[in-house]
C-alpha cells in the first residue's frame, strides 16, 4: 500500500527473520507487509511516506500518555546527558519502586527487570522458591511474555499465528504448565485437586488483553482468591498491561482483590524497556542478594527507563486522566456499535475495561477464548485493511486489544467512527 514501507520490509527481510523484531508486528494475519513507522506526536503515527494515522496500538500499551509527552521526553533527555547506564544503584531506581509501592498497597517491595517477559518468568521462578513447588496455572489465552513456561496456549501473536505446539520448549517443562478456562473456576479448582499439593501459582490477566478484551466474570478474581488462599498458593497478578491502564492502581484497585505478587511492565517504563516484579515483603524478600532465588539484570533499573517511567507515573497521579481516557472509550465504543447497527449482516462486540478495548466479528457476547474464537478473522482482515486506508493505525491481529491516550482527542474519536462506517460498506 506505501511504496516505501514495503521496500524497507523486503530490506529488512534480508537481515532480520522475518522483518520484524516481534512477530505481531508482521501484519501476517491481515495479508498485508507492515508500515514502517518513521514518527510519532500525540494521537498521531506516521509512516515511512509520512501519511498520518490515528494510532490506538500505543506501542502495544504502555503510551497512556500518547506519544513524545514533553515532560517525558524532556526527562529521557536530562537522564540521558548524564550517562546512560552504571550498573550501579540509583536514587530513581528507589523514586519509581516508592511510588507503585504507595499505589499498589498489596506491593510491599517491587525488583526492576527490562521486560514483561522478565517480569512473569522471576515471578514464577519466585513464587517456587518460595512454595517448594513445581507447578503452576495459567489461563487458555492469556499471554505473559515468552519464557518457555508460558508459551503453553499462549494468547498475542502465537494465538494469532496458531503456532501449533511448542517446538523449542522441553515436555519436562511443559509439564510443570497447567491450565485452566479464563472466567471458569471450576477448571482452576480441578487442576489444583489433581496436583495436591504442587501448585506454587496461579498467574492471571485480571482482564484478558491478549485474546482481545474479556473482562473478568463477576466473582472469577474474588474466587481466585479465595482458591488459593485455601490451597497456599501464591495468587500472580500480570498487570503487565492493566497496571496504571485501567485505573491508577491497576485492575486489582478496580475490582477490589489483592494479590500476593503483581508483575508490571509497559506504562511503568513511559515507552522505554522496562518490567517489574514485586508483592509482599516475606516472598520478595526471597530473592537474592537476600534470599537464595536468583535473578540479576546488567541494564535493570536503567536511568533513562526510571526516568521516563517517573515522569510518566507523576503526570498519571497529577492529572487522574481515568475519567477522561475512559469517556473517551466509551464514545468510541458506543459510536462504533450504532454505528455497526445500521449495517445489516455485519455483527460486532465491542468489548472495553476502561481505555483498553476490542471489536470482535461476532453476533455472539465475547466472555472467553471460546467465544473469542468465533470471531471472523478473514472480516477483521478486510476491516484492518480498510481502516488503515481511513487513517485508524489498529494492532494487526483480531486478538489484540487497543488503546485511548490523554493525547486522543474528542475529534480523533469521531473520525474513527466515520471512518469504521466507511470501511463496514467497502467490506460489507
Ligand atoms: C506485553 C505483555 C507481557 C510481556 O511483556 P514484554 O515487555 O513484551 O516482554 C506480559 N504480560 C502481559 C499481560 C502483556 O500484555
Amino acid at each position: 500500500m506505501t511504496g516505501k514501507s514495503s521496500q524497507l520490509f523486503a530490506e529488512a527481510k534480508q537481515y532480520i527473520p522475518g522483518g520484524v523484531n516481534s512477530p505481531v508486528r508482521a501484519f501476517k494475519s491481515v495479508n498485508m507487509d507492515p508500515l514502517f513507522i518513521s514518527k510519532a506526536q500525540g494521537s498521531k503515527i506516521y509512516d515511512a511516506d509520512g501519511k498520518e494515522y490515528i494510532d490506538y496500538v500505543a506501542s502495544w500499551g504502555p503510551l497512556i500518555l500518547g506519544h513524545a509527552r514533553p515532560e517525558v521526553v524532556e526527562a529521557v533527555t536530562e537522564a540521558a546527558a548524564k550517562g546512560t547506564s552504571y550498573g550501579a544503584p540509583t536514587e530513581s531506581e528507589i523514586k519509581l519502586a516508592r511510588m507503585i509501592t504507595e499505589i499498589y498497597p498489596s506491593i510491599n517491595k517491587i525488583r526492576m527487570v527490562n521486560s514483561g517477559t522478565e517480569a512473569t518468568m522471576s515471578a514464577v521462578r519466585l513464587a517456587r522458591g518460595f512454595t517448594g513447588r513445581d507447578k503452576f496455572i495459567k489461563f487458555d489465552g492469556c499471554y505473559h511474555g515468552h519464557s518457555d513456561g508460558f508459551l503453553i496456549k499462549a494468547g498475542s501473536g502465537a494465538l494469532t499465528l496458531s503456532i501449533p505446539g511448542n517446538p523449542g520448549v522441553t515436555s519436562g517443562t511443559a509439564s510443570d504448565t497447567l491450565v485452566a478456562q479464563y472466567n471458569d473456576l471450576d477448571s482452576v479448582e480441578e487442576l489444583i485437586d489433581a496436583n495436591s499439593g504442587k501448585v506454587a501459582a496461579v498467574i492471571v490477566e485480571p482482564v484478558a488483553g491478549n485474546a482481545g478484551v474479556i473482562p473478568p466474570a463477576d466473582g472469577f478474581l474474588e474466587g481466585l482468591r479465595k482458591i488459593t488462599e485455601e490451597n497456599g498458593i501464591i495468587l500472580i497478578f500480570d498487570e503487565v498491561i492493566t497496571g496504571f491502564r485501567v485505573a491508577l492502581g491497576g485492575a486489582q484497585e478496580l475490582y477490589g482483590i489483592k494479590p500476593d505478587m503483581t508483575c508490571l511492565g509497559k506504562i511503568i517504563g513511559g515507552g522505554l524497556p522496562v518490567g517489574a516484579y514485586g508483592g509482599r515483603a516475606d516472598i520478595m524478600d526471597m530473592i537474592a542478594p537476600d534470599g537464595p532465588v536468583y535473578q540479576a539484570g546488567t541494564l535493570s533499573g536503567n536511568p533513562l527507563a526510571m526516568a521516563a517511567g517517573i515522569a510518566t507515573l507523576t503526570i498519571l497521579k497529577e492529572e487522574n486522566p481515568y475519567p477522561k481516557i475512559d469517556k473517551l472509550a466509551a464514545d468510541l465504543s458506543e459510536g462504533i456499535t450504532a454505528c455497526t447497527a445500521k449495517h445489516e449482516g455485519i455483527s460486532v462486540q465491542q468489548n472495553r475495561v476502561g481505555s483498553m478495548m476490542c471489536r470482535f466479528f461476532t453476533g455472539k457476547p465475547v466472555v472467553d477464548l471460546a467465544s473469542a474464537m468465533k470471531s471472523d478473522t478473514e472480516l477483521f482482515a478486510k476491516y484492518f485493511k480498510a481502516m488503515l486506508e481511513e487513517g485508524i493505525y489498529m494492532a494487526p491481529s483480531q486478538f489484540e486489544a487497543g488503546f485511548v491516550s490523554t493525547a486522543h482527542t474528542e475529534d480523533d474519536i469521531k473520525k474513527t467512527v466515520h471512518a469504521h462506517h466507511k470501511s463496514l460498506e467497502k467490506i460489507g
